[in-house]
């Protein structure tokens, strides 16, 4: 644990990738010491609640988000734009909702918030200079959704480029699924974006309803009922017919008893906490994909 190694490789020879999720830029040494491949999963948000920028501050956002890249060394790192809302719901000047989990939260807050959104959106661009950008979108549930995000990202970059007369970066947008009508139109949302992101903290919580924070609950909170490993399964398939990488984000991820199971549901990429990811490697290493396929159907 903590060696620097390479790419996980299953017993059988598939390559897999395994990242690791941060919440602010002190977090991606961790994932080079325990042999992470990148950042799949920036929470942005949390820059916001653990008061690590000031409210929206576009140069202190764009100071964060140079740093981090700096110090990912050139490897793979996807922003989430801000998750504002549901169980992240404490930020002072919102009003708080009587159910926020079932409120404006994620894209459907930063569209109702177009100035923060394009506030996120100048500061993650003017930090990633001409290098390619991944952006990933919180909540999605309609793809109007993402067809409304993708038409702002247009008009930031080609403000940008006006202002400073330098390339456009090269910008990839994918799209969280962790609500199940998004999963449900997954194939519609897929032809959309160029990546999709499992969130399955959430998509659990709203598939199951039962509360996140319920997660002792094992009666309700159960990511290995089979209904759910279906809806994983599924999507690893809608996304290999389509050519598009799906990343599992969600806790699910972070857990090596359930690394073969998910390799026998078809992912091949992961996103854990950065202590975990050394020993989800260790684990694919060991795993033989036919056998663990046999086993998950
Ligand atoms: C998830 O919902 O699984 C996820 C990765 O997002 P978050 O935990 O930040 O809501
Ligand atoms: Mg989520």
């Amino acid at each position: 644990i903590g060696r620097i190694r390479s790419l996980a490789q299953s017993a059988d020879g598939t390559i897999c990738t395994v990242y690791g999720n941060i919440r602010s830029h002190l977090d991606v040494s961790l994932i080079n010491s325990f042999g992470g491949d990148g950042v799949g999963l920036f929470r942005t948000e949390f820059l916001l609640l653990e008061k690590k920028i000031g409210k929206f501050s576009i140069d202190l956002q764009q100071e964060e988000y140079r740093v981090a890249l700096e110090k990912n060394k050139g490897k793979e790192m996807v922003f989430r734009l801000f998750d504002i809302g549901g169980d992240k719901a404490d930020i002072s000047d919102f009003k708080n909702e009587v159910n926020p989990a079932l409120g404006l939260r994620g894209v459907r807050f930063l569209l109702a918030n177009p100035d923060i959104l394009v506030g996120q959106l100048t500061a993650l661009m003017k930090a990633s200079g001409c290098r390619e950008l991944k952006i990933l979108l919180p909540m999605v549930s309609d793809s109007s959704e993402v067809l409304q995000v993708n038409s702002v990202i247009k008009e930031v970059a080609l403000g940008l480029r006006s202002q400073t007369g330098e390339m456009l970066t090269r910008i990839l947008v994918g799209s969280m699924l962790e609500v199940p009508s998004s999963v449900w139109i997954r194939e519609a949302i897929l032809e959309l974006v160029d990546f999709v992101s499992i969130g399955t903290n959430d998509l659990i919580q709203y598939f199951f309803a039962i509360g996140r924070e319920s997660e002792q609950d094992y009666t309700f909170f159960q990511p290995t009922h089979p209904a759910f490993l279906n809806i994983i399964h599924n999507i690893a398939i809608s996304a290999k017919k389509m050519g598009k990488p799906v990343i599992l984000c969600g806790e699910m991820a972070s857990n090596p008893l359930y690394t073969p199971l998910l390799l026998g549901l078809g992912i091949r990429i992961f996103s854990s906490s950065p202590r975990e990811i050394a020993q989800i490697k260790h684990v694919i290493d060991k795993v033989d994909i036919k056998e663990a396929t046999q086993h998950a159907q």
